[in-house]
């Protein structure tokens, strides 16, 4: 739109007649005038119009909550008492002397010009591109955007490269349901969903990159628990020739930084963060994410610390054993006998890092011989059959010159709802989906067509 400024713009331009853009948030007559505040993506302005301009007031007598308007008007400063120091251009007004309506609104089913934690969350979801409007869900996935933007460009400062792994792909092992894709071209075959792309950033170590990251989305089929959802953001990265302390003082730093850059008004707690064994967390706090903070109604304050030593494996329901980190995390050198002998007591190079009693993240030290993965795979219970079915990639390229590697992968989604003190991870994701999976503004999932099903050879049980 030509000529088109921002309401934060108009601090500086007193005096001057400029061309805004938004929509109408709140409207307020007064006598023969008009009140009424516009929106845009930097922010609010207060607008008055005059019955003097008598087509704008024509039209500003008609104008309601979210419509959307193009303005034309003077920029006057604002009586000294009526000045809003907490806003940008909270010290000047728009005196509008031409409005265009460029579309209407219905009225909305929930307040926009409020915060919208009170409205019930069907509704919300249901008119996403409403809420998200609101004051509070602005700031939230414009700061979530800020902090995904520092650790990318932190991990480029470093030397990382950002490297897309597919979404199609094959099962990989993080302890959780997967979803499946039919493929239409080898009927009866499917893809998977990744879980996380673990097997993808080791095979790249093997690939000689030594330091990858991506922003990652991993999809995962949980039942109903708690605060997830079917698809989340890790910030996932891995590094050739590094030990556990390597991955861990980095991914300190990181944090440090990022906390000091986007969020100075915060404190950590500690620094270097605390480390506790998971023996000892499990003995001490019960849980192996303790919550450290010294003042837990202080929204500032934050409690990092790091979870070590955890076993390789524990029982799992139906009696066997399972990785509590994944297949891939070696074990301590000290417990390698272990694995022979009482393997449940093994301790895994594996880390957690924790923030408030949340896990935020976790990583391992990976194997990078194809005999000590073999072998753990067999721990698991897994037959050299189904061993090489589902992992025969991995073992092979064990195979030519892996190095040393390892890793970790951070939770996006609960690093922005921590910092910006939310409640749970929906409300710093723009297109969240219901505890049930369900996106309630798209209707998703769906059914799909008898053609598409025909197609992929899938036919419905009733
Ligand atoms: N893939 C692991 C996870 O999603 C993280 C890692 O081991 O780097 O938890």
């Amino acid at each position: 739109m030509k000529d088109r400024i921002y309401t934060s713009e108009l601090s500086g331009k007193v005096g001057e007649t400029v061309v805004l853009a938004g929509w109408v948030d709140v409207r307020r007559d007064q006598g023969k005038m008009v009140f009424f505040d516009l929106r845009d993506m930097k922010g609010i302005i207060q607008c008055i119009v005059l019955p003097m301009h008598t087509d704008a007031i024509t039209i500003a007598k008609e104008i309601r909550p979210e419509w959307v308007l193009r303005l034309e008007g003077k920029v006057n400063k604002r009586p000294e008492k009526n000045i809003n120091p907490n806003i940008p251009s909270g010290d000047v007004e728009l005196e509008v002397t031409a409005i265009q309506v460029l579309n209407k609104s219905e009225t909305p089913p929930f307040e926009l010009n409020t915060d919208t934690m009170q409205v019930g969350e069907d509704i919300r979801m249901k008119y996403k591109y409403l809420d998200l409007r609101s004051e509070r869900m602005q700031k939230n996935i414009r700061m979530r955007d800020k902090i995904i933007t520092f650790f990318r460009e932190y991990m480029h400062q470093n030397d990382f490269i950002e490297i897309e792994t597919p979404m199609m792909t094959k099962g990989t092992p993080e302890g959780s349901r997967e979803y499946v894709i039919p493929s239409r071209l080898s009927p009866g075959n499917f893809y998977v969903l990744p879980q996380s792309p673990q097997q993808f950033k080791q095979l790249s170590m093997v690939a000689g990159f030594e330091k990858y990251f991506q922003i990652a989305r991993c999809m995962r089929d949980e039942d109903t628990r708690g605060d997830r959802q079917p698809e989340f953001t890790q910030l996932d990265y891995e590094l050739s020739f590094v030990e556990q302390e390597d991955v861990i003082s980095y991914t300190e730093a990181m944090y440090i930084a990022m906390v000091q850059t986007l969020y100075p008004e915060k404190k950590i707690q500690q620094i270097p963060f605390p480390r506790i064994t998971y023996a000892e967390s499990m003995e001490k706090y019960g849980n192996d994410k303790p919550d450290m903070r010294v003042n837990k109604e202080d929204p500032n304050e934050l409690a990092f610390c790091w979870i070590v030593d955890f076993p390789m494996f524990e029982k799992d329901d139906e009696g066997g054993v399972q990785a509590v980190h994944h297949p891939f995390t070696s074990v301590k050198v000290e417990d390698a006998e272990l694995l022979d002998t009482a393997p449940l007591q093994a301790r895994a190079n594996a880390y957690d890092i924790v923030l408030n009693g949340y896990e935020l993240g976790g990583g391992s030290i990976r194997i990078h011989q194809r005999e000590m993965q073999n072998k753990i795979f067999q721990l698991l219970g897994l037959s050299q059959e189904a061993i090489e079915a589902r992992f025969g990639h991995m073992l092979q390229a064990f195979e030519y010159g892996a190095p040393p590697h390892g890793g970790c992968a951070q939770g996006i989604d609960r690093i922005v709802m921590l910092l910006q003190n939310e409640p749970n991870i929906r409300e710093v994701i723009a297109f969240p989906k219901t505890g049930e999976g369900k996106d309630l503004m798209m209707g998703s999932p769906s059914e799909v067509s008898e053609k598409q099903l025909r197609e992929l050879n899938i036919q419905i049980r009733k």
